[in-house]
């Protein structure tokens, strides 16, 4: 049976998280469209490619070869889960993903991968545009403050030297960059069911949709 999982929301929600636990249950493929916007301002970036340049940046995307191993981005065979998470590329990734041509060739890509493979499948577009019809869809949200909080602990734990504030203030200007462009702008699906994770566990947030689903598997 197929089976389709669309998750959004903004930056901290727990998407990952949850959608990588929530895909283990039901033998799903997770897709981390995020990590594709990334990988593409990565390369972008260590080639000094800026967002404007549409021709060369259309030539990168076209070069470059993206795939999901253990939950992970593979890009032209390297893991690139370390380098995509920095915060240089969260500073700078909201830009790039505005540039209508970068979208469209990862939409096709997404839409592609989606084809071969149960999915579930998180963004700021999946329900909205790149999984239109899936039957499973999801909107995560938390407040800006709790968003900031989990990123915190997060590139904390990983030794690095962030701060607080400039985590909070980073968050509110990506949230307002992906809400505002013109194209395929981070909202929610009207069939989406929205989770304000704010005051839950992981736990609580995967049994509401766990359980969710299963419903909806076994009435068939
Ligand atoms: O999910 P994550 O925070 O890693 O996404 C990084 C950025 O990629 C977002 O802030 C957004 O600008 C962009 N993005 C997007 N559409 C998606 C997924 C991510 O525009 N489907």
């Amino acid at each position: 049976m197929r089976i389709t999982v669309a998750i959004d929301g903004p930056a901290g929600a727990g998407k990952s998280t949850i959608a990588k636990m929530v895909g283990n249950k039901f033998n799903l493929m997770y897709i981390n469209t995020g990590a594709m916007y990334r990988a593409i301002t990565l390369k972008a970036m260590e080639m000094k490619i800026s967002s404007n340049n549409i021709q060369a940046l259309c030539n990168l995307i076209d070069r470059l070869e993206m795939h999901f191993e253990n939950n992970k981005l593979i890009l032209n065979g390297e893991n690139v889960e370390d380098k995509i998470t920095m915060p240089i590329i969260s500073q700078n990734v909201s830009e790039y993903a505005a540039v209508p041509e970068v979208r469209e060739k990862l939409v096709f890509l997404q839409r592609k991968m989606s084809e071969r493979y149960n999915v579930i499948m998180d963004g700021r577009d999946i329900g909205t545009v790149v999984l239109k019809d899936a039957p499973f869809k999801f909107y995560l949200t938390a407040s800006p403050e709790e968003r900031a909080n989990r990123r915190y602990t997060e590139l904390k734990n990983k030794n690095l030297d962030v701060q607080y504030n400039k985590i909070l203030e980073e968050i509110k200007e990506r949230d307002y960059i992906d809400s505002n462009r013109k194209i395929n702008p981070l909202r929610k699906a009207e069939d989406a069911i929205e989770i304000d994770t704010t005051n839950l566990t992981i736990e609580e947030v995967i049994n509401k949709i766990c359980s969710h689903i299963s419903k909806q598997l076994y009435k068939k």
